[in-house]
């Protein structure tokens, strides 16, 4: 499946706020955001105040990003959203939190996005017992996802153990000792903590 394989600063750059993309990295003084925080290009310092369409085009490219998906499968996710019963724009990121990989980003077993995104091509979780390996597998309401027995490596017990007490959010449970987490309800909107104004997004689409 495709995915963006450009340089990932210059999207947080662009967007002007950390995307955390990188894992550990942003949490240190190497981040670009802290050392050129102007957006990337030519005219990047330069830009002019920005049009009620361009704020709803950055917000959306902002949740695109975060999540890593691609235009036409982030449209595909909207019309789903539109589709379901309440309000659009948290349906729309109650379905990009339910991807199997952000649901691994979540549990802790990988530093960004990205590297969930990895874990999961590369076959490292089962679903209920089953190996999947599609990062976009939407996990429902009592599924479990488990580190596989092959999988369980040093670098992802070390991740576990830094990652800290109260990282998980409340829409997921975590078992230590087995190395797996459930989904124990649909996410709600205060447990998801993106930085992103989910309207501009509907309004984007629905002009
Ligand atoms: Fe974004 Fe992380 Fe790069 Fe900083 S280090 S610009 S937060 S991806």
């Amino acid at each position: 499946m495709a995915r963006y394989t450009g340089p990932v600063c210059r999207l947080c750059r662009r967007e002007g706020i950390k995307l955390y993309l990188k894992g550990d990295r942003c949490y240190t003084g190497k981040c670009a955001i802290d050392r050129r925080a102007y957006a990337p290009g030519q005219h990047g310092q330069g830009r002019k105040k920005p049009t009620e369409y361009g704020i709803q085009l950055r917000e959306k490219q902002k949740a695109r990003r975060i999540y890593g998906v691609l235009e036409g499968q982030f449209r595909g996710y909207f019309e789903e959203a539109n589709r379901q019963k309440g309000m659009t724009g948290e349906n729309l990121l109650r379905l990009l939190e339910r991807r199997l990989d952000n649901v691994v980003y979540r549990l802790g077993f990988a530093a960004s996005r990205a590297e969930a995104r990895q874990m999961v091509r590369h076959g490292h979780f089962d679903v209920n017992g089953h190996k999947v390996n599609i990062p976009s597998y939407l996990m429902k309401v009592g599924q479990t996802v488990s580190l596989r027995e092959e999988s369980k490596n040093a670098r992802i017990k070390e991740l576990i153990e830094t990652r800290g007490p109260k990282a998980i959010p409340a829409w997921l449970s975590f078992d230590a000792t087995a190395l797996s987490g459930t989904v124990t309800a649909l996410p709600a909107r205060e447990d998801i903590d993106v930085p992103v104004q989910e309207h501009l997004i509907v309004e984007k689409y629905s002009r």
